[in-house]
């Protein structure tokens, strides 16, 4: 069985095929605005993976977004970076389209899906995925199931409000930790107090500075909030910011663990810090497509 797996961002497009073994054959990252030219966006993306499956026998597809979708995974309800992706019949449309199922989750649940095989994190009981991007990705899986909420919207990590924060957040409220603590916050720190430093450097330049010391502090509450209330079996933690130079991780996990609850889960957690990888969402999302064609049949 090969199946597509695609990763839609607010700046880049990612697709790749993936066979049943989870290896990727063919991989293309292009930017998003070069795959949508005729206004019909779900005929524009349905060319797109035509075009890049030709020759293949594709069993099914799966789609990730940075956004809330609805509690039955068939349309996207909001998409601050993607706004011409909210509210279309997607998986409907473009099935129909394609032939084949087309599956669509968060792309922060492909995420954990591809982090939890590459972990060999077991699926029994529950396993939570904190991601630091731009925003503050979640995913929590129960047995292996991605919890999805009544309306869809549950793990929403990123917009657990910050007391005292007036930042406006992108979901349209204020005070939201991703706000304060995501890679956007982070970046507007630099223009702001760090205007000599690439942002990249910023940990390595600035470590001991009691603003990036507050980040730090900040990002950790999104991770400890989450532990202190689900108990959860395993915690992966990952994203890019973890990418960037001279970033203290051993700062960050103390300041985790100094807000989690003594004595358990505090003795006895499971706490991975997972690679950022570029293919991560893509192999993920395929990953997920083959589990759905598998227990749907
Ligand atoms: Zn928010």
């Amino acid at each position: 069985m090969t199946m597509i797996g695609i990763d839609i961002g607010g700046t880049n497009f990612r697709i790749g095929a993936v066979d049943d073994n989870g290896t990727l054959l063919k991989f293309d990252k292009v930017p998003v605005k070069t795959i949508l030219h005729s206004g019909d966006v779900l005929a524009d993306l349905a060319e797109t993976i035509r075009s890049f499956s030709e020759n293949m026998e594709i069993e099914a597809a799966a789609i990730g977004f940075p956004a809330t979708l609805n509690a039955d995974r068939s349309a996207v309800i909001q998409a601050p970076n993607i706004p011409f992706m909210e509210n279309l019949p997607v998986c409907e449309i473009l099935s129909e389209k394609l032939g084949i199922p087309v599956y669509a989750e968060r792309d922060v649940t492909y995420a954990l899906c591809y982090d939890m095989a590459k972990y060999h994190v077991d699926e029994a009981g529950i396993t939570c995925g904190i991601y630091y991007g731009t925003g503050i990705g979640n995913a929590i899986a129960i047995n292996g199931i991605p919890l999805v909420g009544r309306h869809g919207t549950a793990g929403e990590l990123g917009h657990i409000p910050v007391a005292g924060s007036e930042e406006p957040c992108g979901c349209g409220n204020k005070g939201c930790l991703e706000a304060a603590a995501g890679g956007k916050a982070l970046a507007k720190l630099q223009r702001e107090q760090f205007p000599e430093t690439e942002i990249k450097d910023l940990f390595l330049r600035h470590a001991d500075d009691p603003k990036l010391a507050e980040f730090l502090n900040l990002m950790s509450l999104a991770a400890a909030t989450e532990i202190n209330i689900l108990d959860p079996d395993h915690v992966l933690i990952g994203g890019g910011v973890f990418n960037m130079n001279g970033f203290p991780m051993e700062t960050f996990r103390e300041k985790i663990m100094e807000k989690v609850r003594k004595p358990l889960p505090y003795n006895d957690l499971d706490l991975i810090f997972t690679e950022d990888e570029r293919e991560k969402c893509v192999i993920g999302a395929a990953a997920y497509a083959k589990k759905e064609m598998n227990t749907k049949k």
